[in-house]
């Protein structure tokens, strides 16, 4: 398949596509995604329904919008910027099965000159081959689930890579030809002390990649960690820890030329992933696959989280829809101020008072002169932003920032 990417008569509907892989070697104990045991048989069933589903869901809004030049009018500068193939583990996939996924949606949506294709891997998929392959089929931006560079939290994580498999995979990306990546760490790993931690960062700082995921353990209910009561006694038991672990590395990492632009998420100048930006600056986007999520004409979908279901819904042709709500605008207000406190560039708080219509009382300005006294927040050209410290509560504090009359 060629590189380029043909302009067809065509709009894009929305800017962000995500594409959901669900298939793992094996599934990690602390994981909530949707996500399954690979199969390879289920990989062309998989794809071909995905393909239907993409299918469907552009031939239902064409159906619902007659009116298709008034669409296209307001979808004039609207071109597909983004595409991310995340899972799962989106390398148990073939490069045939990838190009396919790709075909359909350049037969669906205008991609822009500059679009960004990101590819999630997990690092015992890494070789040359896939990469250059990779890069052929147009995939510019990956993103390596490494997590640690110590075999003893791999092991505890559940990984199928050891810490050697990592560093060849970072060996092997920053010679190929894709130059734009990500690295995905952990931290608060039961076990993992915060000189393992540092290590584990300066390893990946080491390999000079232009972004890095940080993201803290988090224990789910119903998974294998969420069950264990070991694991769950070690979290709670070392939050110090975890909280030094995490402000140690927003310094380091600005020290090293990667700039905190939400709370997990560091690059360098203009390197910050589209697809995050995209959707977190409540652009619409469509998810694709068991369990992936859109945001489209004011409506949040979810689609049914069984692989097994998910292809046997549209094999009968029917979407495998979970759920779908309009926003209601405490939900909306909830949400805008969730993403802007993550942000680094906060949020203009008198503007998203009048923008959802809410009047505080005294107990918000209240909470909101403590976190500044304290140290969890600052005001930057009008904005209320979180500190790193602040950072690390932004979903508790989003929910107080909610006037409690609304
Ligand atoms: S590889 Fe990633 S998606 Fe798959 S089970 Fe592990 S954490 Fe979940």
């Amino acid at each position: 398949m060629e590189k380029s990417h043909k302009k067809n008569e065509e709009f894009s509907l929305v800017p962000a596509v995500y594409l959901h892989i669900p298939f793992c070697r094996e599934i990690c104990p602390f994981c909530s995604f949707a996500v399954c045991k690979d199969q390879s048989e289920l990989h062309s069933k998989y794809i071909k329904e995905m393909i239907k589903e993409i299918s469907m869901i552009i031939k239902g809004v064409k159906e619902k919008n007659q009116n298709l030049s008034e669409l296209q009018l307001s979808s004039v500068n609207k071109m597909l910027e983004s595409i991310y193939f995340g899972g799962g583990t989106p390398s148990r996939l073939g490069i045939p099965e990838l190009s396919m996924l790709l075909s359909e949606l350049r037969d669906n949506f205008t991609f822009a000159k500059n679009i960004e294709i990101t590819f999630e891997m997990n690092p015992e998929d890494v070789s040359p081959k896939y990469l250059k392959n990779l890069d052929k089929i147009g995939v510019n931006r990956l993103s390596i689930g490494g997590q640690s560079f110590h075999d003893a939290q791999l092991r505890k994580l559940g990984r199928c890579h050891d810490a050697l498999d990592l560093r060849r995979a970072c060996q092997e990306i920053v010679k190929s030809p894709i130059q734009n990546w990500n690295i995905d760490l952990m931290f608060g790993i039961p076990g993992q002390s915060v000189s393992m931690f540092k290590k584990d960062l300066e390893a990946a700082i080491s390999y000079i990649p232009n972004h890095i995921s940080l993201y803290g353990l988090e224990i789910h209910e119903r998974t294998p960690f969420g069950k264990n009561l070991q694991i769950s006694n070690w979290v709670n038991t070392h939050y110090h820890e975890y909280v030094e672990m995490y402000l140690w590395a927003v310094r380091r990492l600005k020290a090293a030329g990667l700039i905190q632009y939400e709370v997990s998420n560091f690059s360098r100048e203009g390197k910050q992933s589209k697809s995050n930006m995209l959707v977190w600056s409540g652009e619409e986007y469509l998810g694709f696959g068991a369990g992936a999520h859109s945001y489209f004409g004011k409506i949040r979908k979810g689609n049914i989280g069984s692989i097994k279901t998910y292809i046997s819904h549209l094999k009968k042709n029917i979407l495998p829809i979970e759920f779908e709500e309009k926003l209601t605008k405490n939900q909306l207000a909830m949400e805008f101020m969730m993403l802007g406190l993550r942000n680094s560039e906060g949020v203009n708080l008198q503007e998203w008072l009048e923008k959802f219509g809410l009047i505080w009382g005294i107990h918000e300005e209240q909470y909101v002169n403590k976190l500044y006294e304290n140290g969890y927040a600052f005001k930057k050209d009008n904005h209320f932003c979180l500190t790193p410290k602040g950072m690390l509560m932004a979903d508790k504090i989003t929910v107080e920032m909610i006037p409690s009359s609304s």
